[in-house]
């Protein structure tokens, strides 16, 4: 297989994983692949598809729990990083950063991705998960996206990809690749964005743990209620599995104090969970993603 791979595109084998999720989680994987553009992306693809081998799309792995060794095929985008700035609306390929594109929109006077400018995940990442904050979030910018099917490119509209809170369509389909999509931007005041910008930074300098690895909020906020707040009220920060531990500063983020492993991971939330759940009959929903 690994010759047939490397025919395809840029291929490691047995490859380390921590410098590519935010959680600095130890994991191997047997294949690691980078394709450059889209063309090997459809290639790859159709190899691993037509042979039945298991894989997964990596973006920045800012949302997802890695196991200790994952046996398939990861297939790494960020190669994928073209982009273009239009007046009224931006192209980026799927692995751009958003923050940085974010970033970038927005110090050129145009508002729609401000909201993005602490999320630390790419493009594709993003559109698969409904990436969002301040109150805004893909759904209110995505003019459409397109993808491959493993079949064929397409287009497919905002209302094609069914958003709802943190979750897509995508989620129901592992076999659609997100390459690029269009995001509706507007010009604005540039002062203003700035402020505003810099007012929801310092918002969450204050009040996420971004000193220590994570993968940002672990759970789903229940209907009208924080989930950070339930967790904390249980006096649950600082509980921890081995290396995984609930932040003392914000009790919806577990961060790895040096050497967590995935299972420690999951352990801490399966506790938590089902703390919340005796305590106050609620069924905290994961907002990360686990990696099997
Ligand atoms: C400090 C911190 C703060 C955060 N703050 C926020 C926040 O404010 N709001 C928020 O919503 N999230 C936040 N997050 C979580 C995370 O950054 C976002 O969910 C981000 O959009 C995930 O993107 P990613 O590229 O890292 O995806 P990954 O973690 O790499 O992948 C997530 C899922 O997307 C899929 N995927 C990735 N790329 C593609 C693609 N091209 N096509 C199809 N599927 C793909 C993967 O297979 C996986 O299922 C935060 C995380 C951290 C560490």
């Amino acid at each position: 297989m690994k010759k047939e791979l490397k025919s395809i595109c840029s291929i490691k084998e047995n490859f380390e994983l921590k410098n590519f999720n935010t959680y600095k989680l130890n994991c191997t994987c047997d294949y690691f692949a980078e394709p450059k553009n889209v063309q090997e992306l459809k290639e790859l693809f159709n190899f691993i598809r037509s042979n039945n081998i298991k894989y997964f799309v990596l973006g920045n792995g800012s949302n997802i729990i890695l196991p200790v060794h994952y046996d398939g095929v990861v297939i790494y985008l960020k190669k994928l990083n073209n982009y273009e700035i239009n007046d009224d609306y931006v192209y980026a390929e799927c692995g751009v950063m958003i923050n940085t594109l974010a970033s970038k929109v927005t110090n050129m006077g145009y508002s729609g991705l401000d909201f993005a400018t602490g999320i630390p995940g790419t493009v594709g990442g993003s559109v698969y998960m409904n990436a969002g904050c301040f109150g805004s979030d893909i759904s209110n910018i995505l003019i459409s996206a397109t993808i491959y099917d493993g079949n064929e490119i397409k287009e497919l509209s905002n209302s094609d990809l069914e958003y709802e809170y943190r979750s897509s369509m995508l989620k129901n389909h592992k076999d659609y690749i997100v390459l690029s999509c269009k995001f509706k931007i507007e010009k604005s005041n540039l002062e203003e964005l700035k402020a505003l910008v810099l007012e929801r930074t310092n918002k969450r300098v204050s009040s996420q743990d971004l000193s220590h690895p994570s993968a940002g909020s672990v759970f789903r906020n229940p209907e009208g209620l924080s989930a950070g707040k339930l967790i904390d009220d249980l006096g649950l920060k600082g509980f921890s599995v081995n290396d995984a531990m609930v932040s003392f500063k914000h009790a919806n983020f577990i961060i790895n104090n040096g050497d967590a492993s995935g299972d420690d991971v999951i352990k801490l939330i399966e506790e938590i969970k089902t703390k919340v759940k005796k305590e106050y009959d609620i069924d905290l929903k994961l907002e990360q993603e686990i990696i099997k």
